[in-house]
């Protein structure tokens, strides 16, 4: 509606510019010295939290045994050939045994069964060798079968003094997480705070696109750098802070309304000459062409002006809510005009609307 001078209008345009590149710039900044400030915090090893003399002592005992499996391994195989050899020797005995039987039985005689006594305590003596070996075998595959658990259970062992660290990494993990959190708190809400004064206090500053940009930076640092830390403590935070500024917000716009409306009734209530001195001139030029008077900002034209036509297509030359002047007769060649135009625009002479009200 504030009718600016042109140049002013690229001005404001490059300011808000300007407020941009600054906020970034310290945006970019802002995120340097929080990588390289201990705030990032450390990374936590799981490994940190593990027993590791319980660990180490575990391992050893499993290598041990892993060790002893495999020399088990080697004994068995050993033992079985063994018992291989002495099968089949004591088959060979009682094989050949059995036939020199049959071909003695045609020539019996009484000193051969000193001999039969001979050979068949050989073949038992063979058997038992077998059976010994048989023992053997069964002996190492018990073995293995003991050292098979016993290394079952020093792995499951092994998995529960990792497990136990589980816990306690959580904890800290979280509890690290919390403390960047809170260090970023700390950090970006006191910028937080500095923009709420100085949008309290600067808004009217000549250097306020640089307090703009500060305040931009402050936005961004809390709202969106802040939340990644902590996803649900940074929602709440985000969220009740955000509700409290839109208040805040709120309550400043209705006190403003207020006082905006509360002084309108008082200007009203003054003479029209007082009126127009309070009135900006380009302002009141602006709003005169849209039709909208500048003492009561109501609207006075039901036409509003089309693009590119300077003056809404009306008779009206005073407010219909307020009385005011709007339109007055130049008093040097009686052109109907705006009458906060300084100059007559059919004439080229002053107006002397400035001082006082035109007359019609
Ligand atoms: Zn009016
Ligand atoms: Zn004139």
């Amino acid at each position: 509606m504030k009718a600016v001078r042109r140049p002013l209008f690229w001005y404001s345009l490059a300011m808000w510019l300007l407020s941009i590149v600054i906020a970034a710039l310290l945006i970019q900044l802002g995120g340097l010295i929080m990588s390289d400030v201990p705030t990032a915090g450390k990374r936590i090893a799981k490994s940190e939290f593990v027993n590791s003399t319980q660990l180490e002592a575990t391992e050893t005992e499993i290598e041990t045994l892993k060790d002893a499996l495999r020399n088990n391994k080697n004994d068995i195989e050993d033992a079985r050939f063994l018992l291989n050899s002495s099968t089949l020797d004591y088959q060979n005995q009682r094989a050949n045994f059995e036939n020199w039987i049959k071909t003695r039985s045609a020539t019996e005689s009484s000193n051969q069964n000193a001999q039969v006594i001979e050979r068949v305590e050989a073949i038992e003596l063979l058997k038992l060798e077998e059976r010994k070996a048989q023992r053997t075998v069964e002996a190492l595959e018990q073995e293995a079968v003991k050292t098979n658990r016993a290394l079952q259970d020093l792995q499951s062992q092994r998995s529960q003094i990792l497990n136990d660290a589980n816990a306690p990494y959580e904890k800290a993990r979280k509890f690290e997480v919390l403390k960047v959190f809170m260090l970023r708190l700390a950090l970006t809400l006191p910028l937080l705070l500095i923009s709420g004064w100085m949008i309290l206090k600067k808004r009217g500053s000549s250097y306020w696109p640089i307090y703009r940009s500060f305040i931009l930076f402050s936005l961004f640092a809390f709202f969106v750098e802040l939340v990644p830390y902590l996803p649900s403590y940074g929602g709440y935070v985000r969220y009740i802070v955000g509700i409290l500024l839109a208040l805040l917000f709120a309550h400043f716009s209705i006190k403003a309304m207020t006082r905006y409306l509360q002084n309108k009734k008082n200007e009203e209530k003054r003479p029209e000459t007082e009126k127009r001195k309070l009135i900006e001139y380009e302002t009141a030029v602006k709003k005169i062409s849209d039709g909208v008077c500048p003492s009561c900002d109501r609207q006075f034209s039901a036409k509003k002006p089309r693009k590119g036509e300077g003056q809404p297509e009306t008779n009206v030359d005073f407010c219909v809510h307020c009385g005011f002047c709007l339109f007055s007769k130049c008093t040097n060649c009686g052109e109907r005009e705006n009458s906060f135009y300084k100059f007559c625009g059919a004439c080229g002479v002053p107006s002397g609307n400035e001082a006082t009200p035109a007359d019609v």
